[in-house]
């Protein structure tokens, strides 16, 4: 009997809902690359429900308590009194989300004896320190792709609402008034404005597709180019670097994994290299950018909108500068975990496990770290500490 600790986000403050604003999800036969959905053998819940909080459980209750394993489910994950924590020492399967992870350091890792996998119910295993995962053997799965899209609406969603200067306009209707001149005031179009993507893989590409028929330049950079064909049909220019690319963009979403390389890579030296009023839109890591830099950025002008969904720590504690910043767009870590994204990581997460029960093999590209090495997707995307 294996113990499966499962670390989700709180039930919303007025208890699990009891219905939906919708009946249904509409049917997504593939991913665009032809990857097919995730492929479990059966699932235990209905799609369009809320199952990424503790009382939805991923809706993996039934299926794990059928074969006799024990499931903990909780969202009490820091401090002393961590539930996660009273449970790592005998834990087999530790699932969490990025929205809120479960950071499993190299001293959790140190303290699970019995910890063979740990699985990310979404995309981005940053939380888990990969080094420890690889001296222990500890095999790590993402559920690629299940929430790329997802997170591409939502940064177009911010790039739009940063630009046009959306959210202060909403706030003069909530106050009352009419004041078109503070609204216009920082609002522009995005047409004609160039953006560039870091990286241009599953979310970065599909925010450049997206981004296409608003007639805005499209640049990239990214570790690997793009198809030829792929560069032609959507106009990209690339640039070797991202420095390169910075100061000829309006607008510059961040969209590659944290790890190393990429760590605070938008700090106040880079900052610089931006143009003067560019735009930063982030729904890759917090931990991308340096927290205070951004603060000052917007401060001084240099930067004229900051938007995204994620911080560090998370939860993001109340005082986090980033609530109070000027010009910012940020929601909390929500862009991967609509009802939508949700039905699809819950799925991949039960794939995931009938491997790991059946000692099946897990997709390759479900895998980043497997047999005390990066593996799979994890081998092309992420790098470790040299
Ligand atoms: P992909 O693996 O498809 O794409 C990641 C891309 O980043 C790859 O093209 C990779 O390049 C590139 N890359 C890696 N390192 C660098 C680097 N140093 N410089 C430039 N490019 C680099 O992942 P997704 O697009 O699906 O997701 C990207 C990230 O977005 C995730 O790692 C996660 O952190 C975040 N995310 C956020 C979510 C949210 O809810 N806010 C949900 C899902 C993901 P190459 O392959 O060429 O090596």
């Amino acid at each position: 009997m294996a113990k499966i600790v499962l670390v989700l986000y709180d039930n919303p403050v007025d208890g699990y809902p009891k219905t939906y604003a919708r009946d249904d999800l509409p049917k997504i036969e593939r991913y665009s690359d032809g990857q097919t959905l995730p492929t479990p053998k059966a699932i235990d819940f209905q799609p369009g429900t809320l199952l990424g909080s503790v009382s939805g459980e991923l809706g993996l209750r039934k299926y794990l308590e059928s074969l006799g394993h024990e499931l903990v489910v909780t969202s009490s994950k820091e401090g002393s009194d961590s539930v996660l924590d009273q449970h790592l020492h005998d834990a087999e399967i530790v699932i969490s989300q990025p929205f809120w992870p479960a950071y499993m350091t190299a001293e959790r890792i140190e303290k699970a004896k019995n910890l063979k996998i740990i699985v990310t119910a979404g995309i981005g295993s940053d939380h888990t320190d990969l080094d420890a995962a690889i001296k222990h053997d500890i095999t790590v799965a993402e559920v690629t792709f299940c929430n790329s899209i997802s997170v591409a609406e939502h940064v177009v969603m911010m790039i739009l609402g940063l630009v046009r200067n959306y959210i202060p306009s909403y706030q003069w209707v909530m106050k009352g008034g009419w004041n078109i001149a503070d609204c216009v005031a920082r609002s522009y179009d995005i047409e004609g404005m160039h953006v560039g993507t870091v990286a241009a893989g599953r979310i970065g590409l599909a925010v450049l597709k997206r981004l296409k028929p608003f007639d805005m330049h499209l640049h990239y950079t990214d570790r690997h180019r793009l198809p030829e064909s792929v560069e032609r049909e959507l106009g990209l220019t690339w640039h070797a670097s991202r420095e390169e690319m910075y100061g000829v963009c309006d607008v510059v979403t961040l969209n590659c994994p944290l790890h190393p390389e990429t760590e605070h890579m938008i700090n106040d030296e880079t900052l610089k290299l931006f143009k003067r009023g560019a735009y930063l839109v982030n729904t890759a890591r917090g931990k991308l950018a340096d927290r205070d830099a951004i603060v000052r950025a917007l401060e001084s002008g240099q930067l004229a909108g900051y938007a995204g969904d994620v911080w560090f720590p998370q939860p993001a504690p109340e005082d986090h500068p980033w609530r109070k910043m000027p010009h910012h767009g940020m929601t909390p870590h929500i862009s991967g975990t609509s009802l939508s994204a949700q039905a699809r990581y819950a799925a991949g997460t039960r794939e995931i496990l009938e491997c790991y029960f059946e000692k099946r093999p897990i997709r390759n590209e479900y895998l980043i770290v497997e047999g005390g090495k990066l593996a799979g997707v994890g081998a092309h995307s992420y790098s470790v500490k040299k």
